[in-house]
């Protein structure tokens, strides 16, 4: 599969900021924030979108990405007053890179609907 700018920053290639990482998650500082708190969170395996996602096959790694977003709300401190988690899929969705990811959005009062 073709590797983004994402595996990069998996082998520390290319720095980024890191927010959280285990065995299977990373999770960095987007380098063009959008809001107050906004961190990717990535697989450290390859998969380009959400489209290649499977429930049965994939359930503990979206586990543990959800786990990694709520512990990075509470370091950040935007657990109580809430935050967004967004993933785009392919052009329509707005995605740029295709490597998965989700955006944990924070630090102010999100509106609706997105553009
Ligand atoms: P998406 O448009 O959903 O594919 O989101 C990709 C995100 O990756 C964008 O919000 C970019 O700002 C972010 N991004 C791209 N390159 C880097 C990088 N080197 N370090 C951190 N964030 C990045």
């Amino acid at each position: 599969m073709a590797e983004t700018i994402f595996s990069k920053i998996i082998r520390k290639e290319i720095p980024a900021k890191i927010a959280f990482e285990n065995e299977h998650v990373l999770a960095f500082h987007d380098i063009n924030p959008q809001a107050p708190v906004h961190v990717l969170i990535i697989p450290k395996i390859v998969i380009p979108t959400v489209s290649e996602l499977s429930g049965k096959e994939h359930a503990a790694l979206l586990g543990e990405m959800i786990d990694a977003a709520n512990t990075i709300a509470k370091e950040q401190g935007i657990d109580e007053k809430g935050f967004r988690l967004v993933m785009n899929c392919k052009a329509d969705g707005g995605q740029d890179v295709y490597h998965l990811h989700m955006h944990l959005l924070g630090g102010r009062k999100m509106t609706w609907p997105p553009g």
